[in-house]
């Protein structure tokens, strides 16, 4: 076996450590040729002592020279690459094997997309890409051959749970549903009229998983599972009423298939992001990920319920978005994003992240996602038309 060359997009985050935590453990298989960051340098810096990668993207001039600067006295020096291009020349370079997607948001999107064209193996944590340009990803990764594996925990066991995840179509794998689980996060059993209070660090104390702030505040609002609605639709050629939402407190089982038979298979495990991203890392095979094992006894219960889409309207907006198509994921999204870093810097408060989106989502025109300007074009008008409700109210 020949070792893998893996580039990590948004290698800072809490996706990329546990999957430099996963490599860390397997270093005759995995080599770090290439590593970005955006805001967190010193940690950057840290990350190339350590690993050695050929290459680091960050941001711009003025991040490079910071980061070189941080690197004064390292023994091996990456080559620093800036901006969209370094990450997409990153992504796509012909020596390495397996692209890891994680960085947040929109701004993965290119990255990601320069990863699928090139034909890699690509590791997709950066849900908000594939929701954002569903079906143009899903030709390109058709088009080049490249093998896409879901590091979302969710999307992770149902490719599990699926006999054949790659051949087309839910019907005719026999499924009848897919059964999405969700925590219910932070809020579960909040009041709706205690909501309108909740600050951004009660939204970010994620009972169950520890992620980076934007996916914890979309988890409280219910708008993560809205966005992987979305992600299995593309995933797993599933309609939005094949996929059913289960609240599942535990977070223990990380989602089901629903066969015709009455056959049911679930993929348990602990919480812990290295299970999934190990997976995907080994896949066909199977490797260590250094999570423990799970303890059927310590457990004990498995609990489930309805999500209440009263006091998150969230999801009910994902799935009018999905049923729409077109371009409104991308203006679901991009409203999303603008919503949260409001509320995250104090000037939104949590319900009206939903009425953000919801005013959002009626006010733009319908249109195809013919090509990738539609998509980004849907979403600098969705951020335009969020600034505007934000600035009127
Ligand atoms: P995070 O905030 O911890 O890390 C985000 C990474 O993206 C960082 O490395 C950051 O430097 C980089 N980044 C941020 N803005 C950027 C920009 N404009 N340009 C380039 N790079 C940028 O986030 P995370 O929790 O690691 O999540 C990453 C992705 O994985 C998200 O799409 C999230 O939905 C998905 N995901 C995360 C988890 C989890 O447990 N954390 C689980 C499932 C899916
Ligand atoms: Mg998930």
């Amino acid at each position: 076996m020949s070792v893998q060359q893996l580039c990590v997009l948004g290698a800072t985050g809490s996706i990329g450590a546990s999957t430099l935590d996963v490599v860390a453990q397997h270093p005759e298989r995995y080599e770090v040729f290439a590593l970005s960051g955006h805001r967190r340098l010193n940690e950057l810096a840290e990350l190339c002592c350590r690993f050695r990668p050929v290459y680091a993207a960050v941001p711009d001039e003025a991040s490079a020279r910071q980061l070189r600067l941080l690197l004064e006295d390292a023994e091996s020096i990456p080559e620093i690459l800036i901006g969209e291009g370094g990450l997409e020349a990153i992504a796509a370079d012909p020596r390495v094997d397996t692209v890891m997607a994680a960085i947040v948001g929109a701004a993965g999107l290119k990255p990601t997309l320069a990863a699928v064209k090139a034909g890699k193996r690509v590791l997709l944590a950066n849900k908000e890409a594939l929701v954002m340009s569903g079906a143009l990803f899903i030709e390109a990764v058709r088009a080049s051959g490249a093998t896409l594996l879901p590091i979302d925990s969710e999307h992770n066991a149902i490719f599990q749970c699926l006999a054949d995840p790659a051949s087309p179509g839910l019907t005719r794998k026999g499924v009848r549903r897919i059964l999405l689980t969700a925590s219910g996060g932070p809020f579960r059993q909040t009041p709706a009229e205690q909501l309108i209070g909740v600050t951004p660090d009660q939204a970010c104390a994620h009972p169950k998983w520890s992620m980076g702030r934007k996916i914890s505040v979309d988890s409280a609002t219910l708008m993560n599972k809205g966005l992987e609605l979305i992600e299995a639709c593309w995933l797993f050629e599933a309609t939005p009423e094949q996929v059913e939402v289960v609240i599942h407190p535990q977070s223990v089982i990380h989602s089901l298939v629903d066969y015709v038979d009455g056959s049911v298979l679930a993929q348990l495990g602990n919480p812990d992001m290295r299970t999934p991203i190990a997976h995907a890392m080994a896949w066909p095979e199977r490797i260590d990920s250094g999570v423990a094992a799970l303890d059927l006894f310590d457990i004990a219960r498995l609990e489930f319920e309805r999500p209440d889409e009263e006091r998150f309207p969230c999801l009910r907006l994902a799935r009018e978005a999905a049923q729409a198509g077109g371009c409104m994921p991308a203006t679901l999204n991009a409203a999303n994003e603008v919503a949260v870093e409001a509320f995250l810097e104090g000037r939104l408060g949590f319900t009206e992240i939903p009425q953000l989106i919801e005013s959002v989502l009626a006010s733009a025109e319908p249109r195809p996602a013919k090509d990738l300007a539609a998509i980004f074009a849907a979403d600098t008008t969705a951020r335009q038309l969020a600034r505007e409700w934000l600035a009127r109210r």
